[in-house]
Formats: C-alpha cells, sequence, structure tokens
C-alpha cells in the first residue's frame, strides 16, 4: 500500500510545487513507484514536469473527480501522464478552478479525491499531491485523502499566522475526517545561507509550535539552478547533478524515506 503525502501551504511561492517535483524524482531514484498529483489550476507542476501547455490537456485530475462526482467508472490509467524521470502525473489545468463550487455542493463533497486515491494506492509507493495555494475544497479533499503533510516555509518569509492557521485546519481535518492523518514535517526553503542562519530559523519555528511538528534536518537552499531546472521540465538531478540543490533535495529524500510513519 502506498504512502500518500501532501504538500500543503496556503501561502504561495514557498516551493510547494518545486519540492513535489524534486522529492518525486528523487523518490523514483531510489525504486520507487512515484505517482505525482497536480492540485493546483494553474498547472505548475504539470507544466514543470515539460507539458508546457497544461490548458491544452485534455484529461486531467478535474476529469478523474467529475466522474467520481457523477458516479461514474475510472479506468486507473486514465489521465495518466508517463515522464522520462520514471514519474507518473496526472496534471491539471484550469478546468480545476471549476470543482470547488461543484465540491461544495456535492454530498460527500470532501472525500472524493480520497476515493481515487484509495483506488491509486495499490499501484503506487508514494503518491505526492501538489496543492494549490489554498485551504479551500481542494486543500481538503487532498488532506483527506493523505497519509502525512509535507510544510514547505519560505525561510525569510516565515509567516507564523499563516502556519498556525494551516496547523488549525490540518487538525480539524484529523478529528472530523482522518484520524491517522500526521504532519511529516516543515521544510524549510530557499535558504540563504549569506543572510539567514538556518538555525536561528528553525528555533523560531520550533518556538512557535514547540516540539509538537518535526522539522526536516536537512533544508533546501535558495539555488537559481533549481528555478531553472523547472523551467527545464526537469528535476534537480537531471538539470544539475552536481549541484548544492540536487544534493539537498537527495538528502530530503533519504530523510522522508527513513522517517517512515
Ligand atoms: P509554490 O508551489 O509554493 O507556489 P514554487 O515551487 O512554484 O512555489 O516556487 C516558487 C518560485 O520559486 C518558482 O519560480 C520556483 O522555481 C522558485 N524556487 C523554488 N525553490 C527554489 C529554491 N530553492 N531556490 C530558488 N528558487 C526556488
Ligand atoms: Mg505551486
Amino acid at each position: 500500500m502506498g504512502k500518500v503525502i501532501s504538500v500543503v501551504n496556503q501561502k504561495g511561492g514557498v516551493a510547494k510545487t518545486t519540492t513535489t517535483l524534486n522529492l518525486g524524482a528523487g523518490l523514483a531514484r531510489k525504486g520507487k513507484k512515484v505517482l505525482l498529483i497536480d492540485g493546483d489550476p494553474q498547472g505548475n507542476l504539470t507544466a514543470s514536469l515539460g507539458y508546457v501547455e497544461p490548458d491544452a490537456i485534455e484529461t486531467t485530475l478535474a476529469t478523474i473527480m467529475m466522474h467520481i462526482i457523477n458516479d461514474e467508472e475510472i479506468d486507473e490509467q486514465e489521465g495518466i501522464l508517463h515522464h522520462e524521470e520514471q514519474v507518473d502525473l496526472l496534471p491539471a489545468n484550469i478546468e480545476l478552478s471549476g470543482l470547488e463550487i461543484t465540491m461544495s455542493n456535492a454530498t460527500r463533497g470532501k472525500l472524493i479525491m480520497k476515493e481515487y486515491i484509495d483506488m491509486m494506492r495499490l499501484r503506487y509507493d508514494y503518491i505526492l499531491i501538489d496543492c494549490m495555494s489554498s485551504l479551500g475544497m481542494m486543500t481538503i479533499n487532498a488532506l483527506v485523502a493523505s497519509d502525512t503533510v509535507l510544510i514547505p516555509v519560505q525561510a525569510a518569509y516565515l509567516s507564523v499566522k499563516g502556519l498556525q492557521q494551516l496547523i488549525r485546519t490540518i487538525s480539524m481535518v484529523k478529528k472530523r475526517l482522518n484520524r491517522k492523518l500526521m504532519i511529516q514535517g516543515i521544510l524549510l526553503t530557499m535558504v540563504d545561507f549569506r543572510t539567514n542562519y538556518a538555525k536561528d530559523i528553525a528555533s523560531r519555528v520550533r518556538k512557535s509550535y514547540g516540539s509538537k511538528i518535526d522539522i526536516f534536518e536537512n533544508i533546501i537552499p535558495l539555488s537559481v539552478k533549481i528555478a531553472e531546472a523547472s523551467a527545464e521540465g526537469k528535476s534537480i538531478y537531471k538539470y544539475c547533478p552536481n549541484g548544492k540543490g540536487s544534493a539537498a533535495y537527495e538528502n530530503l529524500t533519504r530523510e522522508v524515506l527513513e522517517n517512515e510513519k
């Protein structure tokens, strides 16, 4: 049975998509069978994997979710794209934005993605969901369907208020809809070692959340190469195998594999 990780933060630009891509590709390089789900109508994950025009893609997460809402059969292969870096992708595009309201009106509207994920779990070792930058129905659906939540936080713009709100939402989902949901950890991203002292930021986060939430030991440095890789439709391992970005995401991958929970 595969493990399902949602990559969540309602704040945009904190490296959710970048982390989904590079952690996913990292796990695939370790021999794991990986499915990435683009849960954002912006389709950034889809574009970062080289599918440059997400809106031109016919079958996406929105298609699958509509099947479930309408009680239609789903084929397990439907909509899945096979990327050359050995990860599979269920893409998303602007069609997903119409679904928030549809889901709000559907009975069991918070359980739609779970129905799909529970079916796909049997086929993969890891399923990573790249959530959109909001705590709306789409993200709630992802949390209900997941085992753990990975929270990327942009080190230089730590938003304590935002994190508190996010953690409240996760607790609410855990209490009412998904008892087994755990926080995998907070990941510090885009750390600029010239100006931020990663240890100071980590201790600030720790102070705010006590010992309740794990913070990944590995942090992701600010690196132009990481941004460039996504623009090229590649993982950092392919784009710049010997750089610090590649090493950081490889170490994160190892940490995720070691901290099986
Ligand atoms: P989110 O999905 O949370 O909105 P993204 O993954 O799209 O965030 O990242 C926001 C921007 O920052 C993108 O342009 C991305 O390429 C860039 N970026 C992500 N990680 C890094 C990093 N470690 N160093 C430099 N730029 C990064
Ligand atoms: Mg994103």
